[in-house]
């Protein structure tokens, strides 16, 4: 018997070896076997197929070991992963072991204990009266701030209360004492039996049910759908009655989301839903936790897979449906490790193991947008808010006005109607978010006297001044240096420009002193841990302001928050990056959604220099479809993907190396162009140096992959031995332009 089997190691193709007799029953596709590879005795490997005769003149060797009692890869991940590298054009071994919990080889961590029912938690008669009486709970905060949001939500998973308020149980049961809330379980439905849409699920919205008409209508068959809703339309509750009817079918279900520390409500409203039949994976989890959820997927008992980019692999049987939430979000294209798009690979997924595949987002990417457009994906809308609560109104700040009015300096970049908005926020005891997507004090050091700039002696970027930690970072090693106010080449003296976070921070306490303000970013929080702590601080409305990076745009359902301020809407803008505008208008839409959830309506104040650009004047007008179309008509005539695809080649290395390697790539890939792709480059990366690796880069573009692959074989055999040890990866529809 011969197995073809791929090593995780750093190398393209598969290789075949001879399985001993006894060892044969227990091999089978997808099981992690070792071998012997070059000079090692023993290397993990894969199998991935079952070839008739072994390729002449090669000797072969034995299959060592078969490593696991079941193989971890369904026989259908195998085709996935195989699909993916191959069109990711990476090694087969690194994709493997990206694709497997990392827990997979610790032997600890059996599936937790089963929970026993849903518990939910609802505001009573007397809620509203007793919230709307200022002397009721004057007391007891925390009971006051549990009330006000069960009020904001209605009946919800205790789950989820808990996401929001991890330290609010006292405070529940209080409230439960004092007949201002319900506390009722609900039993978990057998599991395989018919799921009614379950008691808990609201009724639906026409647009709602029109949407889930149609999903029904799919499925058991290949059908992607473009799930266009604004914030607050329902979109996830889409999903869920989407995934019931599926788990009613007795099959199962993929939920793909950004980023699950940042959203705890969305898998509360999981869990609550279907209780242990939900296994959750991200990377807030312990490995044995991690591999302990892979596990009841792969035996079945969980039939429901929550999960960040990774679980584009996990192990979930009989896929029915597959949801990529918020699919424009760039977190689920891997950058660093073998590069892939999740939402990409959801399509293939879906198509080959015949499932639904819904894509949902309130801002799609325009790659999405225009296969709908071409009628390659069916569109479904739900263009209001559930409620029919109005869109909060934007208002522009235009920065340039002020400054040329003779307004020079404003602390943490705050304008006058911005820090007047934030007063009059915190009067009305409501909350405020402020967004600002650059770290630090201040992004840029410079000597008044010679100029000099504070730059990294590794990289070629310059270094943003912590101020609180009193050091200078850069953001792409991670070096630190003392900050000196003196310069270090002339003594002369340095001052810092371009506001950061921290900044922000210093300056609303300083404005604000009685405010509570934190800041959520990652200098301040390290874990997925962290970062639920001090969302649950804002949701409990422990704090007044919450000052922060993209952080901020995703998360939580504030029912407090009235205002939303964009401290500087132009930092994406500028960079080069052809998707710039685009990651622009979602990253304002995303974030001015944080106002006005709850009753009091909301109100949201953005900043810029540049408040004609389509990019920010509509994205205040939530005008979606003329931004895209707008962008689509850009992209097209300079010929930039959705219209085109691109692959990019990265070189890294020496000086000299990376530079010649580049030459080397240019000199191959040219006779292989054809007429039908451009080369862009070889030039350097815009960031020219990290940690002292020197960055060049070629950017091929075509109408189609195939032209894209012919060239990339022209390349492969430069990159097998690049000239001066530069190392080259390639990136199959790149995202970082950098
Ligand atoms: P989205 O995912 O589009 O942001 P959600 O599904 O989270 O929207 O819905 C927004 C809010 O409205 C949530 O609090 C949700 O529980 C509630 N909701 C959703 N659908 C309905 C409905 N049909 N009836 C009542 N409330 C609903
Ligand atoms: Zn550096």
């Amino acid at each position: 018997m011969l197995v073809e089997v791929a090593v995780a190691a750093a190398v393209r193709g598969r290789f075949t070896y001879r399985v001993p007799s006894a060892l044969a029953p227990g091999v089978s596709l997808g099981q992690r076997v070792a071998v012997p590879f070059g000079k090692s005795r023993r290397a993990t490997g894969y199998v991935v197929g079952f070839p008739a005769s072994a390729p002449d003149g090669i000797e072969l060797r034995d299959v060592v070991e078969v490593l696991d009692p079941f193989p971890p890869f369904t026989p259908e991940l195998v085709e996935l992963l195989r699909w993916a590298e191959e069109y990711y054009l990476v090694p087969p071994g690194e994709l493997l072991r990206a694709a497997l919990p990392p827990g997979l080889n610790a032997r600890r961590g059996e599936a937790g204990p089963a929970r026993r029912g849903v518990e939910y938690a609802a505001p009573a008669e007397a809620a509203a009266g007793a919230a709307a009486d200022p002397k009721a709970l004057a007391r007891a905060p925390a009971q006051r701030a549990v009330l006000e949001y069960l009020l904001a939500r209605g009946r919800i998973p205790v789950e989820e209360l808990r996401a929001a308020f991890p330290k609010g149980r006292p405070a529940v049961a209080a409230l439960a004492r004092r007949g201002l809330v319900r506390l009722e379980t609900e039993t978990p439905v057998a599991r395989g039996a018919l799921l009614p849409a379950s008691a808990a699920a609201p009724v639906l919205t026409p647009a709602q049910a029109a949407a889930l008409v149609e999903l029904d209508a799919a499925a058991g068959t290949f059908q992607p759908f473009l799930l266009h809703g604004v914030t607050g339309s329902g979109k996830t509750e889409v999903y869920l009655q989407a995934i019931a009817r599926a788990r009613g079918a007795g099959k199962g279900a993929l939920v793909l989301v950004p980023e699950i520390a940042l959203t705890p409500q969305l898998a509360g409203r999981f869990r609550a839903r279907f209780g242990d039949d939900v296994a959750l994976m991200h990377s807030g989890l312990s490995d044995a936790e991690r591999h302990a959820e892979w596990l009841r997927l792969r035996r079945g008992d969980a039939r429901i897979c929550v999960g960040v980019r990774s679980a584009i692999f996990a192990p979930v049987q009989d896929l029915a449906i597959i949801v990529v939430d918020e699919e424009h979000d760039p977190s689920f294209k891997q950058e660093d490790g073998p590069p892939y798009h999740a939402r990409d690979l959801a399509v293939v997924r879906a198509k080959r193991e015949d499932a639904v595949l819904v894509l949902g987002s309130a801002t799609p990417s325009l790659e999405t947008l225009e296969n709908a457009r071409a009628g390659r994906y069916r569109k479904l809308e739900l263009p209001a808010r559930v409620d029919d609560r109005p869109l909060p109104e934007v208002e522009l700040v235009d920065l340039g006005r002020l400054r040329r009015g003779g307004v020079a300096k404003l602390p943490g970049l705050l304008a006058p109607q911005l820090s007047e908005a934030i007063a009059r926020t915190l009067e009305a005891s409501q909350q405020v978010i402020l967004f600002l997507n650059r770290r630090g004090y201040e992004t840029l050091v410079v000597c008044e006297v010679c100029g000099a700039e504070a730059q990294c002696t590794e990289c070629a970027v310059s270094l943003t001044h912590h101020a609180r930690r009193g050091i200078l970072l850069c953001h792409y090693c991670g070096r630190t240096e003392r900050m000196d106010a003196r310069c270090p080449a002339c003594g002369g003296v340095r001052y810092g420009v371009g506001v950061g976070t921290e900044q922000v921070e210093a300056a609303v306490r300083e404005l604000f002193p009685a405010a509570r303000v934190a800041r959520l970013d990652r200098d301040v929080v390290t874990s997925a841990d962290d970062t639920a702590a001090v969302l649950a601080r804002f949701a409990r409305r422990e704090l007044d302001v919450l000052v922060g990076t993209q952080m901020v745009t995703k998360g939580h359902d504030f029912p407090g928050v009235t205002l939303v301020g964009v401290v500087l809407a132009d930092t994406a803008l500028a960079l080069p990056d052809f998707r710039a505008a685009e990651r622009t208008f979602q990253l304002l839409t995303q974030v001015a959604g944080r106002a006005g959830r709850g009753a009091e309506g909301g109100r949201v104040v953005v900043q810029t220099f540049n408040p004609r650009t389509p990019a920010i004047a509509l994205a205040a007008r939530h005008d979606y479809a003329a931004f895209a179309a707008g962008e689509l008509d850009r992209r097209r005539t300079v010929g930039y993907p959705p219209f085109t695809r691109m692959m990019a080649a990265r070189v890294e290395g020496s000086e000299d190396g990376a530079r010649r390697s580049a030459e080397a790539l240019a000199h191959a890939a040219r006779p292989a162009l054809g007429g039908e792709v451009a080369m862009l480059g070889p030039a350097p990366a815009a960031i020219e140096r990290i940690r002292g690796r020197h960055r060049w880069h070629l950017l091929f573009r075509a109408d189609g992959p195939k032209a894209l692959f012919r060239v990339h074989a022209a390349l492969a055999r430069v990159a097998v031995r690049p000239p001066g040890g530069a190392a080259i990866r390639f990136d199959m529809d790149p995202y970082s332009m950098m």
